[in-house]
């Protein structure tokens, strides 16, 4: 393939918020695209919304993007061949192609305030009639008007004028072919009294300049797209491929929107979310890998499989289950050191510092524990979020205890005795100054289940949640070797007693 035709794909957010899911989502198959492809990834800030576009936002949105591991070939930090990469910064370049326009009659000068449009709009709707945006007032000024305009001072904005016939179409890589009709497509402004172009403007203008081949971005734009293409039209530039990708939609089926849940990136980061699972997840959100293929897959082997012609045209609903499911899967597939790394970080957050009393030989500080702990629950740890109550217990005394668990299997007359009974035989039958293995224990409670002519699950069942304040854990016979003898006896009999 020669270098022209490697496609070059952008994103290219507003600065006016954080970056949500439907964002990183467009941000993601651009990437994927272009990983896919051998082709560029350019990041591109659309800031020419001054009033909008704050500092906080466009940090964000590198902050969201780099931890989504979507990392950018030209674009703020990279830098390129086609910068800069903030609209703000391309004022000159936007005024010399407007030149263009006017100068071939394309665009016109226009001097309508918000005022006079309101109340022509008003008019138009108290007539019965529908007001598109415009009424091409300004469309056929003479040039006496244009100069009796200019002398009184007026604020003057640039539309560009729009054929009044036929059709604007072009076929959608993702949702095939798009038409429009000419008539009902208005001469928007391109450029406005402060300067600035519009959005329609400065994206033609940039697509084209940085040499985009693909324009794939969100299907709210789809309306946007005709008249950006009778902006390239106009300046006689050869037209990129449109992508216009379905919308994110909430389990009800309505839009995505905070009162869903979360929808920004970074509060995913913060519900404890693996960027590896949350880009996984988001790829699934409108892609499919296709066959019967798992689902659970690295960035890597995404990019392998990526095609556009698998992007979805119907909306995609975002289902937080399924998130949390794939981000379990992804935590399971990390490596021992890896997990380990995720569970320190908890680790520390949670303050926890093991009694020196506790620690048992092989692991001599908390850290040393904590790797045991961790090895020891194997693929139980799923969760970062739930992690805290389900090893809190090997930290501290007063750790999470689940009550309908502790009414249902500790608080009760059978369980009582038969903890008390397990806390005297692990006391008289092993060394309580010694570390003793699982299997010891698993002795002691089936030697002791039997004497009692009990089944050893009404000595385990209690023990268990008396131990963890839970019904589910590692193996019991595991999680006493890691308790130690003492501890454990401890634990029984306040239980038995409590
Ligand atoms: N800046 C536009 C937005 O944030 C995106 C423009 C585009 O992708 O064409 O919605």
């Amino acid at each position: 393939m020669s270098e022209l035709k490697m496609p070059r794909v952008r994103f290219a957010p507003s600065p006016t918020g954080f970056l949500h899911v439907g964002g990183a989502r467009t941000a993601l198959f651009n990437w994927l695209y272009a990983r896919s492809q051998g082709g560029t990834f350019v990041l591109r800030i659309e800031d020419t919304d001054q009033e909008r576009s704050t500092e906080e936002s466009y940090a964000a949105i590198l902050r969201g993007m780099e931890w989504l591991g979507l990392d950018w070939d030209e674009g703020p930090r990279a830098g390129g061949d086609h910068g800069p990469y903030l609209q703000s910064e391309r004022l000159d370049i936007y005024r010399e192609q407007l030149d263009k326009l006017v100068a071939s009659g394309d665009a016109y000068k226009c001097f309508c305030s918000a005022d006079d449009l309101e109340k022509r709009e008003q008019a138009v709707r108290d007539a019965g009639g529908n007001w598109e945006g415009y009424d091409s007032h300004c469309r056929d000024l003479t040039a006496a008007e244009v100069a009796a305009c200019e002398a009184e001072g007026k604020a003057c904005a640039y539309r560009l004028r729009t054929p009044t016939e036929g059709s604007t179409f072009w076929y959608d890589v993702i949702v095939d072919k798009r038409e429009f009709q000419n008539e009902v497509l208005v001469d928007r402004v391109i450029f406005k009294a402060d300067g600035f172009p519009t959005y329609q403007f400065a994206v033609v203008v940039d697509d084209h300049l940085m040499g985009i081949s693909h324009v794939l971005r969100g299907d709210d734009h789809v309306s946007n797209t005709p008249f950006q293409i009778l902006i390239y039209n106009a300046l006689g530039w050869k037209l990129p491929k449109f992508g216009h990708m379905p919308m994110i939609l909430g389990p009800d089926r309505k839009r995505l929107s905070k009162r869903h849940g979360a929808t920004s990136v970074e509060e995913f980061h913060k519900l404890g979310i693996l960027p590896a699972a949350m880009l996984n997840y988001l790829a699934l959100l409108g892609w499919s890998p296709g066959g019967s293929g798992d689902e659970v897959l690295s960035a890597q082997a995404i990019t392998k499989k990526f095609s556009l012609k698998k992007v979805n045209s119907s909306p995609a609903a975002f289902d937080y289950d399924k998130l949390n499911h794939i981000n379990g899967e992804h935590i399971k597939r990390l490596s021992a050191k890896e997990r380990l790394v995720l569970a320190k970080a908890i680790s520390d957050e949670q303050g926890w510092a093991l009694d020196p009393e506790w620690l048992i030989s092989g692991a001599d500080n908390t850290d040393a524990y904590l790797a045991r702990v961790i090895a020891t629950l194997g693929n139980r740890f799923s969760s970062l979020v739930t992690l805290p109550e389900q090893i809190g217990f090997f930290f501290k005394d007063d750790h999470f205890v689940d009550q309908e668990s502790w009414d249902e299997h500790v608080a009760t007359d059978e369980a009582r005795p038969l903890m008390i009974a397990l806390a005297d035989a692990i006391e008289t039958g092993l060394d309580l100054d010694q570390a003793q293995a699982a299997d010891a224990f698993e002795e002691v409670i089936r030697t002791t289940a039997e004497k009692l002519g009990v089944k050893a699950g009404q000595l385990i069942h209690p023990s268990r949640v008396a131990l963890s304040g839970q019904s589910r854990s590692a193996g019991i016979f595991e999680v006493m070797e890691l308790m130690g003898a003492r501890r454990t006896v401890k634990r029984l009999r306040s239980a038995a007693a409590g």
